[in-house]
């Protein structure tokens, strides 16, 4: 990268999508300016998430092309905005990014960001809300959505909205480690710590063994959950699950049905279960697989128009709950630290979900995500 930023017209590079299922590639792009509520913040690693993906395919109607994606980016501040609300912010920090909220609504005022009404048009829209135009284009002269989820952080220089930004010394190695914090570990976490919040003697199933479903497990083995179910169609997913605390794993492809084999293990019912499948019936099995007073956590995105059929009389004799739960209903500049400090004392291992590809691999990093080859791929912008 240059020496020396110019104050407007900054040049990097990204990966841009240019249209709905197009290819990612890495094209020089400008970005305007660096606005007073925002940071201007050198991506050293961003993680991939499946919602990249969904993005990229366009399946989420208010994401925009020519866009840049990446949301999980880990990095260090290169400008400062002129009027941000945290006034310690430094050149130079350490940053991992997050989701963005309004910082406005009730929600949030409680510290339950993940739960803002605006999440769906804050994150997915990529842009500037403001006034809807767009930090990054094209050399010549294509606006390019570059506000997603607060960061596009595919790309070496993001120009990232302080709402996203969350400040953490890291070392070299962590850096790369932490970098899938801002989505899907505290995803899967926040589901766990903040949501369900089960008692040693609970029994806690986990419907998928990815980025998210495997977080969930590490936090409650964290947590000292005693009976942790862990399900999934991959038997190397399933291995990996064993040996970061799963007491119980179901491969789904062998099985009858999932209801039936979780009664096996939980003759009472099962007291938690997170789905991040977004499988209808895996989500219908589960919720009638629950003991008494037993919740069921929707984290997995189901298909739009997707339906379940439920039992409500087995809901109210049961005691039932169902909630739906977006980004672990956390709040990143909370819980990322605590992840963290939890990461540092060996309790939350998430070094073992993730490999590092460089950004020009990235090809090689989406076979292997999509082959279950790998929990996590996190690209390295060190080479571009
Ligand atoms: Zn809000
Ligand atoms: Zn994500």
């Amino acid at each position: 990268m240059q020496a020396v930023l110019a104050d407007k017209h900054i040049e990097t590079r990204a990966l841009v999508v240019e249209k709905p299922q197009g290819p990612f590639v890495l094209h020089d792009v400008i970005f305007d300016e660096v606005r007073d509520d925002e940071v201007l913040v050198e991506i050293k690693y961003s993680g991939l998430c499946h919602t990249d993906l969904v993005a990229q395919q366009g399946l989420i109607p208010l994401a925009g092309f020519p866009v840049i994606l990446g949301h999980e980016g880990a990095g260090i501040v290169r400008r400062l905005g002129g009027c941000l609300k945290d006034q310690s912010l430094k050149v130079g920090d350490h940053v991992l990014l997050s989701f963005s909220s309004c910082m406005n609504c009730s929600y949030c005022a409680q510290g339950q960001n993940g739960l803002c009404p605006q999440m769906h048009a804050i994150n997915f829209t990529g842009t500037r809300l403001a006034d809807g135009s767009n930090p990054a284009s094209l050399r010549n002269g294509t606006s390019i959505r570059s506000k997603f989820f607060g960061q596009s952080s595919f790309s070496k220089l993001a120009v990232v909205s302080e709402n996203s930004i969350v400040k953490c010394e890291l070392s070299d190695e962590e850096f790369a480690i932490m970098a899938p914090m801002g989505c899907g570990y505290l995803t899967g976490a926040g589901t766990v710590m903040t949501v369900l919040k089960p008692r040693k003697q609970s029994t806690l199933a986990i419907l998928g063994m990815g980025a998210v479903g495997l977080s969930a497990l590490i936090a409650a083995k964290a947590m000292g959950v005693q009976r942790l179910i862990a399900v999934d169609i991959l038997d190397t997913k399933l291995s990996l699950a064993k040996s970061l605390g799963a007491t119980d794993i179901v491969n789904s492809n062998n099985i009858e049905s999932l209801g039936k084999a979780l009664r096996e293990l939980a003759r009472n019912g099962v007291d938690h279960i997170i789905d991040t499948t977004g499988l209808s019936f895996m989500i219908e099995e589960g919720i009638n697989a629950l003991g008494h007073g037993g919740s069921f956590a929707i984290v997995g995105a189901p298909r739009p128009g997707g339906t379940i059929t439920i039992d409500p009389l087995d809901m109210l004799r049961s005691c039932k709950r169902i909630v739906g739960v977006v980004e672990g209903a956390s709040n990143p500049a909370t819980l990322i630290p605590e992840l963290i400090r939890l990461h540092r004392e060996g309790l939350f291992p998430v070094e073992r979900l993730s490999r590092t590809y460089s950004v020009t691999d990235l090809d090689i990093a989406i076979e292997d995500l999509k082959a279950g080859n790998i929990v996590k791929p996190v690209l390295s912008w060190e080479s571009v």
